[in-house]
C-alpha cells in the first residue's frame, strides 16, 4: 500500500530544515516502492528515497516525489552457530536492537539509539562504539528501480570502509534497498575497544549493560534531534598522512587518533574543530553544538543556508590551523537530488 502526505519536509528531517516537496508518499512494500517510483518517472518527477531523514540536509525544496521507505518485517532464523536476520528496511534499527535483545539476540548492543532505518544502515556502514555494520551484515536486498529486478548482495560485494560502501558509489540511484540480512553469533562476546566501554573491561559484563551504557553516553553527550534538530556528526573523521598526524601529534599530544592503515590515520574532526574555538560559534540559527564540536544544530528556524555557510566556516577554519579539509558525513540534497556536499561548503 502507498500513502501520500502534505509536502512539508520539516518532520522528515532529524535537521528540522523547512523545506518542501511536491509530493511526499509512503511505500510499505517493494511493490508500492514500484509503483511510487513507475508514476513520477512517467510524471517527469525526480525521486527521493528517505528513512529516518537522519544523515541529510535539504539545501532547498524538492521538485519531485519523496518516497518513505517503510518496508517492514523481521524473520528470524537460527543455525547452530548463528541467528540469521531478515529485517525490512523500514524498520526503525535502535527498535530492531530492543526486539532483538527482549529475544536473547546480542550484537548490536554498541549501535544502540543510532537514528534512522534498517535500510540506511548499509548505506554509510554506520559504525558506534568500537563496531561498524559491516561485522553484522550478512547480505543487503536491492531493487532496480526501472526494472523490478532484484539483486542480493553478499557483505563482502558492499564495499564497505569507513562511512562508505557501493550503495554511495555504483548503487546511489536507480536502486532502493528493501531489506538487510544480520548474521549475529550465538556466542556473544563484547566489544570494549571504545573508551567509555573500558569500564567493563576484566569483569562480567552483560549485553543489556553496554545497551544501557550507550544509551546513556550518547544522551549525555548528543543532542536529542526530537529537541534540537541536528544530523549526528556533520563531518566525517579525516584520514590523514602519518607524516601530518605525527606533526600534529607532536604539538598537540592530546590530539585523538586512530590507526586507519600503514599510510594513514583517522584523527577525531570534533577536536580539530574544538581546537579552533568553534563551540556555540552561530550562523543566523544554525550553531556548532556547545558540547560536542562534531554536531551543527538548528536553535529553531535555522535555513539551509544557515548551516551551509556554518559548515563552510567551520571547514574554512580548520583548514587554516591544521591544512586539513573536512568533509561532510551529511548527505546534501538538492532541488532535483543529491548534489556535491563538499562543492556547496567549499
Ligand atoms: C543524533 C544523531 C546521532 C547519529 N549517530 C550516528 C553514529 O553514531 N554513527 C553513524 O554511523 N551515524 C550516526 N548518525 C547518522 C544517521 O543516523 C545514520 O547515517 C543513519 O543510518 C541514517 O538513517 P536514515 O534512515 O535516517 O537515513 P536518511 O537520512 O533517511 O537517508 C540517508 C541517505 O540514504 C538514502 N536512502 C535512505 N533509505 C534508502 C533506501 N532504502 N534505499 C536507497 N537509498 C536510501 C537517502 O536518499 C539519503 O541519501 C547519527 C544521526 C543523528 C541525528
Amino acid at each position: 500500500m502507498s500513502v501520500c502526505q502534505p509536502t512539508q519536509l520539516k518532520v522528515f528531517n532529524t535537521f528540522g530544515i523547512s523545506t518542501n516537496a511536491e509530493r511526499i508518499c509512503t511505500a510499505t512494500s517493494t511493490e508500492s516502492l514500484l509503483s511510487l517510483w513507475q508514476e513520477a518517472e512517467k510524471n517527469g518527477h525526480p525521486v527521493l528515497i528517505l528513512g529516518g531523514g537522519s544523515n541529510v540536509l535539504f539545501t532547498e525544496n524538492f521538485k519531485g516525489t519523496v518516497i518513505l521507505n517503510r518496508i517492514l518485517g523481521i524473520e528470524i532464523q537460527g543455525s547452530d552457530i548463528a541467528w540469521h536476520i531478515h529485517v525490512g528496511a523500514g524498520e526503525n534499527w535502535h527498535e530492531l536492537i530492543k526486539y532483538l535483545l527482549n529475544r536473547q539476540i546480542f550484537g548490536l548492543e554498541n549501535l544502540a539509539l543510532i537514528p534512522g532505518n534498517v535500510g540506511s544502515a548499509p548505506i554509510q556502514n554506520i559504525g558506534a562504539y568500537g563496531i561498524e555494520f559491516k561485522q553484522v551484515c550478512e547480505y543487503v536486498d536491492l531493487v532496480e528501480l526501472k526494472t523490478g529486478k532484484q539483486i542480493r548482495l553478499m557483505e563482502r560485494e558492499c564495499q564497505f570502509s569507513y562511512r562508505d560502501s557501493i550503495f554511495k558509489h555504483q548503487y546511489r540511484e536507480g536502486y532502493a534497498i528493501i531489506s538487510v540480512g544480520l548474521r549475529l553469533n550465538k556466542t556473544w562476546q563484547p566489544i570494549l575497544t571504545y573508551g567509555g566501554l573500558n569500564q567493563f573491561l576484566g569483569g562480567d559484563v552483560t549485553p543489556e549493560q553496554i545497551f544501557h551504557a550507550v544509551c546513556e553516553m550518547r544522551q549525555s553527550k548528543l543532542p536529542d534531534p526530537a529537541v534540537i534538530g541536528n544530523a549526528g556528526s556533520f563531518f566525517k573523521n579525516p584520514v590523514i598522512p602519518i607524516e601530518l598526524a605525527q606533526k600534529i601529534k607532536s604539538k598537540y599530544p592530546e590530539c585523538p587518533q586512530y590507526h586507519h592503515n600503514e599510510h594513514s590515520v583517522k584523527i577525531a574532526a570534533g577536536w580539530l574543530i574544538d581546537q579552533c574555538h568553534l563551540k556555540g560559534y552561530r550562523v543566523g540559527d544554525a550553531a556548532v553544538h556547545m558540547k560536542q564540536a562534531l554536531v551543527l544544530i538548528n536553535q529553531g528556524n535555522a535555513t539551509a543556508q544557515d548551516v551551509i555557510a556554518l559548515a563552510a566556516y567551520v571547514r574554512k577554519q580548520v583548514a587554516k590551523k591544521f591544512n586539513i579539509s573536512l568533509e561532510p558525513e551529511v548527505r546534501f540534497i538538492g532541488s532535483k537530488g543529491e548534489i556535491d556536499a563538499v562543492e556547496c561548503i567549499s
